[in-house]
């Protein structure tokens, strides 16, 4: 059933039926939520951790930069010596920006905002890519473990963020296990957001096992012809089945407290692509079928295309025709992909994951005020 509002300001909506007046910075509301995924009171994996295995944990995540499989590229590098195809180093992570965000799904970014960490570079090469910018430049600041644990504490102290939202930190795991650890000795005690295109090992999953409350994954795309042309990697699908199996199996679904913020499980995103709607069924009917029916999934709709999608380039052919001689013309990239979704291509993915057995979708309802929670 019901309810979330959209944003801050129609949470605080005279007009919603649905709200109670409550303390002064965070309203109390009538959520609806159902019982199976409401949390009496919540504390993070990370809190529950014990001396030794926190031990363990700095011990792996220094064993893994010394010989790097942390991501499926496999690149086997010390990264104290040198980089893999992430670019990255041992030492530091890249970070562009930190920042209270509300961009995200209401049960997300809640009434202050999450608090985000959008690392720089990325171990998928997506042409389309939303966050380009970010992602494919290394841009930023390198901050030590340390000094990404002291940002933590200024989000959640200044910025009052309902969460550490962790983007894009798949090949930068190690850094980021140990900024949790070291934040959790500073004071931390919000949860933390993996917020991951699932393309990571299980290597990199087990170092995160007790350190995550959230999994925010994507599911690209299905066919490993699309991803290699699309992502520039042809074993995406089969590994993100594998991680969100992971990563299911150490949160499971998505659960709030009462107040409609998600606290534990994971969320699964799907990206509507133009001219997919395919394979968008087709993760909609395996996640249904292999994950759970209770899985709480976010099928997006605002693809545009971005980075290397529609930019022109000069294409030089050699003619044999005559003495030879060469024909140029101007191409444009990725053309297949180049427009935004249509209305029955998204209908037909929220369809088929109707048909799968999926319920629990981050859609606004009905009367357009709220989202499902
Ligand atoms: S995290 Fe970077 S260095 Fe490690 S395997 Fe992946 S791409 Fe290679």
């Amino acid at each position: 059933m019901i309810l979330v509002a959209r944003s801050s300001q129609s949470v605080f909506s005279k007009s919603s039926p649905f709200l109670f007046r409550g303390p002064a910075r965070v309203p109390r509301r009538f959520l609806g939520i159902p019982s199976a995924f409401l949390l009496d009171d919540y504390l993070p994996r990370y809190q529950l951790l014990t001396s030794v295995d926190s031990a363990k944990k700095r011990s792996h995540a220094y064993a893994h930069l010394r010989e790097c499989n942390l991501c499926p590229r496999k690149c086997g590098v010390n990264r104290y010596e040198t980089t893999g195809m992430c670019m990255i180093g041992a030492e530091t992570a890249k970070v562009n920006v930190i920042a209270p965000h509300r961009g995200e799904e209401p049960c997300i970014q809640g009434f202050h905002g999450s608090g985000s960490v959008f690392f720089s570079g990325c171990n998928l090469r997506c042409v389309f890519c939303q966050n380009h910018d970010i992602s494919h430049k290394r841009n930023g600041f390198d901050l030590t473990p340390e000094e990404l644990a002291e940002w933590y504490i200024k989000l959640q102290q200044i910025g009052n963020v309902h969460n550490i939202n962790l983007v894009t930190p798949e090949h930068v795991v190690p850094q980021v296990a140990l900024s949790i650890l070291t934040a959790r000795d500073m004071g931390l005690r919000v949860p933390i957001i993996y917020n991951t295109s699932s393309f990571d090992s299980l290597e990199s999953l087990k170092l995160l096992d007790g350190l995550v409350d959230i999994y925010l994954a994507d599911f690209k795309v299905w066919n490993s012809s699309t991803s290699k042309r699309l992502l520039k990697a042809e074993d995406y699908a089969p590994t993100a089945m594998e991680s969100i199996k992971e990563m299911h199996r150490q949160v499971g679904d998505l659960s709030f407290t009462s107040d409609g913020i998600a606290k534990r499980g994971v969320l699964l995103r799907h990206l509507v692509m133009p001219g997919k709607e395919d394979e968008g069924k087709e993760i909609m009917r395996w996640l249904g079928e292999n994950l759970s029916k209770d899985l709480y999934v976010h099928i997006m709709e605002q693809y545009h295309p971005d980075a290397h999608v529609g930019k022109k380039r000069r294409v030089t052919r050699r003619v044999r025709k005559g003495n030879g001689g060469e024909d140029t013309r101007e191409e444009t990239r990725y053309g297949e992909i180049n427009r935004a979704v249509r209305d029955e291509e998204l209908s037909s993915v929220r369809d088929a994951a109707v048909k799968a057995g999926l319920w629990r979708f981050c859609e606004p309802n009905e009367n357009n005020s709220a989202f499902h929670l």
